[in-house]
């Protein structure tokens, strides 16, 4: 079956770190963690070195092309029949959204919208702010093999509930997850749009980030504290060479914000049970990862906890085995973040 013969194509789990440039308001710190040959963490002040080699470490010089570059594999294997996971971990302010989405989205999307061509020359000169997710939309269309389709999706996790995000409902309907024998698991009635270009692509991203800015004041819901996933689906009417029908899966996820709970914030009830259950999924996320790269290593096979939280269930089929897993950890540069940062780093060195 082509099951076991996707069996024989395990790939190994990717971890690049990004480290971002110093902001405004930064101005004048000193950066404490610089890259060196693009593989390795350095510490300035203590010339430690992260004994740590990673499949890359991006430096506040890099560019949002480059990011890409280094996954754009993904793309081939999409027309391939292989699933594949890209995600940005790391704490608030960090990056995350600036790696998946970009800069400045909104005001820049009303412009690209009303000028597509300049917005995908864009795209394809190296200074465009554009991130992962409208690459990867590019990236697809541009390639796009006769009898492809492409489907979107775009959710939110928020607190162990499910929301759809390209639902315009202020407040919107929780989903189920539910596993079926054809199509593994799924968000029972999670919209899916058939996309047939870059730019209506674009306009649902849109659409699902004004949702979720639109949910941020209606329902109190804090974006830091979400996991968003942006799916693509491709499929064909073809059939491989094993007769089975080509379907894949891309998840682009911007992961809640990894700081821990801090002890002299004052919290609610509800605010304490939200923290705890992003923790929880962090958490479940890091040992599942932590667990397909040893068993990746290994003889010995050690149980994957997907069932421990929802966003490791949802992503159970595209994560390690024969998909692409890609993961970015996103970190600040200065002091001032330096826990967070040696706790990001730690989560990255466990997933290699
Ligand atoms: P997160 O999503 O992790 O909370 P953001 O992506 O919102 O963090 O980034 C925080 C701030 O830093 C934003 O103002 C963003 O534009 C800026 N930023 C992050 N990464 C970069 C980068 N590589 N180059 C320039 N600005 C960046
Ligand atoms: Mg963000």
């Amino acid at each position: 079956s082509s099951k076991q013969v996707q069996e024989e194509r395990k790939q190994p789990i990717k971890v690049s770190i990004r480290i971002r440039p110093l902001l405004k308001k930064e101005q004048g710190q000193e950066t404490i963690v610089k890259s060196e040959n693009k593989k390795f963490v350095v510490f300035e002040q203590s010339t430690q070195i992260l004994k740590q080699e990673f499949d890359r470490v991006f430096d506040d010089q890099s560019l949002q092309v480059e990011i890409y570059n280094n996954l754009n594999e993904c793309i081939k294997q999409a027309f391939d029949g292989f699933n594949g996971t890209i995600l940005a971990y790391g704490q608030t302010g960090s990056g995350k959204t600036y790696t998946m989405f970009g800069s400045d989205w909104e005001s820049q999307m009303n412009f690209s919208i009303n000028h597509q061509a300049t917005y995908c020359a864009d795209l394809k000169s190296d200074i465009s702010f554009a991130g992962i997710i409208p690459r990867v939309i590019f990236g697809l269309f541009d390639n796009l093999p006769k009898n492809f389709y492409i489907y979107c999706s775009f959710l939110q996790i928020y607190n162990e509930k499910i929301y759809d995000l390209l639902q315009d409902h202020k407040v919107p309907v929780q989903l189920n997850l539910h596993e079926s024998k054809l199509d593994g698991i799924y968000v029972e009635n999670l919209t899916e749009y058939a996309v047939n270009n870059y730019h209506d692509c674009l306009t649902l991203m849109k659409r699902g980030e004004r949702n979720r800015i639109v949910r941020q004041t209606t329902m109190n819901l804090k974006s830091s504290r979400s996991h968003t996933i942006f799916q693509l689906i491709i499929e064909t009417n073809k059939v491989d060479k094993h007769g089975v029908l080509f379907k894949s899966k891309l998840n682009l996820c911007d992961l809640a914000g990894s700081e821990k709970i801090n002890k002299l914030e004052v919290l609610s009830n509800d605010h304490f049970v939200e923290l705890k259950n992003i923790n929880q999924s962090l958490t479940t996320l890091g040992k599942v990862i932590q667990n397909l790269s040893q068993n990746n290593k290994n003889k010995q096979k050690l149980p994957i906890p997907y069932r421990e939280s929802k966003l490791t269930r949802l992503l159970q089929d595209s994560l390690g085995g024969n998909t692409m897993t890609h993961i970015i950890v996103n970190i600040a540069p200065n002091i001032y973040n330096i826990d967070e940062t040696v706790s990001s780093l730690k989560f990255a060195q466990r997933a290699k």
